[in-house]
């Protein structure tokens, strides 16, 4: 900025590290704007590299010691006729311009030392009060870019924040604009609001936004149980599910949303009240089908289809069985699986939590990880070649017997040792 500044250049931080600075929070990123246009700011810093991050924006990387920074020059954009692209980006000299452009009095903050906070509209007060408030007529920023719609929750659902009301209106009046926006920027905007401290607010409050986005989970929303285990309906189930837990693992954050999504379709009654069979199956496809629609990467999708699905598999609390488990989903995914689980049960009516249950199983598969028990393929003693070298030809064969061989390890029936396994091994192949 110094740099800049003695070019005679205007120069300043802005948006979200100015928040973040006033809150007493440790900003992601730092970003600048500038009144120097692109080729002014590569020649006022050419003692850096500087990456041409999106020049045509105005934005360029400069890279120094301690870190990287995106300077920007101010800039205006024009009509947004697809509701989420400006048709043009204009420079332009004026920093004020450039701050009314952005979406949120908070977020529409510029500091320099030489001029201390500029804050035309009012986001320090909004900051203190804690509100989220367009910049200017919601209506009209609304329309311009629906995103702006679900990081209004989202900001709400990180600093515990409040909607103003007209902004509120807006955002609702023109919430199906959301359908014009790509299903990659969703998706980010809503696990940044379920990893949220505040989610369960914006989650409950909100819930006419956030169903525009998920309709599958409208059904949900007022569904009472008839059960012991719940004194709430579905959706508030599901969205204290995920208040409680409050780890960094966006996929058990998406997994508790999803968990019990199956249950509307599949309710039936008797005299004992109200039964959801089956809703684990129901609910891993329409996850999987939700993750699909929101172009959630594959590795990400698996793992929370699987979390869904599994979510009240029946665990023996004991060292085979989790072993066991282990070996189909993998130490971190069953590590998930019980905090999914914690976080459900943590949710069920007061006196039927079996938190206990979890703790064991938690206490397990410590145990396990502590002592090296053997719980997947690779941790036995002998490996494919091994079996090769019986005759056995290479293929699915190999696979077959190498799962039979943890099995039998995992149960007690045959000794984690190379030679007894290959004896072992000999056997398989005399029956086969
Ligand atoms: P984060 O902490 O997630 O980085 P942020 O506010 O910095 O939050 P960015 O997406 O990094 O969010 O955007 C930086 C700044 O650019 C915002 O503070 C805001 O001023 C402006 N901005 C970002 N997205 C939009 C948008 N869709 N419409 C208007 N202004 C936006
Ligand atoms: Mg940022």
């Amino acid at each position: 900025m110094d740099a800049l500044e003695s070019k005679k250049y205007e120069a300043f931080v802005v948006g979200g590290c100015v928040r973040d600075s006033m809150m007493g929070k440790q900003p992601s990123d730092w970003d600048i704007c500038t009144s120097a246009k692109p080729e002014q700011v590569k020649a006022a810093l050419c003692d850096h590299r500087i990456i041409e991050t999106g020049i045509k924006h105005g934005t360029v990387t400069v890279l120094t010691d301690d870190g990287s920074y995106e300077v920007t020059t101010y800039r205006t954009e024009s009509s947004y006729s697809d509701h989420r692209h400006p048709d043009k980006v204009e420079f332009t000299p004026y920093l004020l311009a450039d701050l009314a452009r952005r979406d949120f009095t908070v977020n529409a903050m510029a500091y320099n030392k030489r001029l201390g906070l500029v804050d035309w509209f009012g986001g320090k007060k909004d900051l203190q009060a804690k509100v989220i408030k367009c910049v200017g007529d919601p209506n009209e920023r609304f329309k311009e870019d629906a995103l702006r719609i679900l990081r209004a929750l989202r900001f709400a659902a990180t600093y515990g924040f409040t909607i103003d009301e007209e902004t509120y209106i807006a955002a609702r009046s023109n919430k199906a604009l959301l359908q014009k926006i790509s299903a990659e920027r969703i998706s980010s905007e809503l696990t940044k609001l379920l990893c949220g401290k505040y989610a369960y607010a914006v989650l409950k409050n909100y819930s006419e936004i956030v169903t525009e986005v998920l309709p599958e989970l409208k059904p949900c929303i007022g569904f009472e149980q008839n059960s012991l285990y719940h004194d709430c309906d579905v959706y508030e189930h599901i969205i204290r599910s995920v208040a409680v837990y409050d780890g960094h693992w966006p996929v058990i954050k998406w997994a508790l949303l999803l968990h019990d999504i199956g249950k509307p379709a599949c309710y039936t009654e008797d005299e004992t009240g109200g039964h959801f069979r089956g809703h684990e199956l129901i609910g891993a496809e329409m996850a999987k089908s939700i993750l699909e629609r929101l172009r959630f990467d594959n590795e990400s999708k698996a793992a929370v289809v699987q979390l869904v699905r599994e979510h009240n598999r029946h665990i023996e609390p004991n060292r085979a069985s989790v072993q066991k488990l282990m070996s189909e989903l993998g130490e971190e995914q069953t590590r998930r699986l019980l905090k999914v689980r914690r976080a459900d049960q943590t949710a069920h009516a007061e006196g039927t939590r079996h938190l206990y249950k979890v703790d064991r199983l938690e206490a397990i598969v410590n145990g396990i990880i502590k002592d090296e028990a053997c719980f997947q393929i690779k941790d036995l003693d002998i490996d494919g070649h091994d079996l090769m070298v019986l005759g056995i030809p290479e293929g699915p064969q190999i696979g077959t017997i190498m799962k039979k061989l943890l099995n039998d390890v995992i149960f007690g029936e045959a000794e984690n040792r190379k030679s007894a396994l290959l004896e072992r091994a000999k056997e398989y192949l005399r029956r086969n």
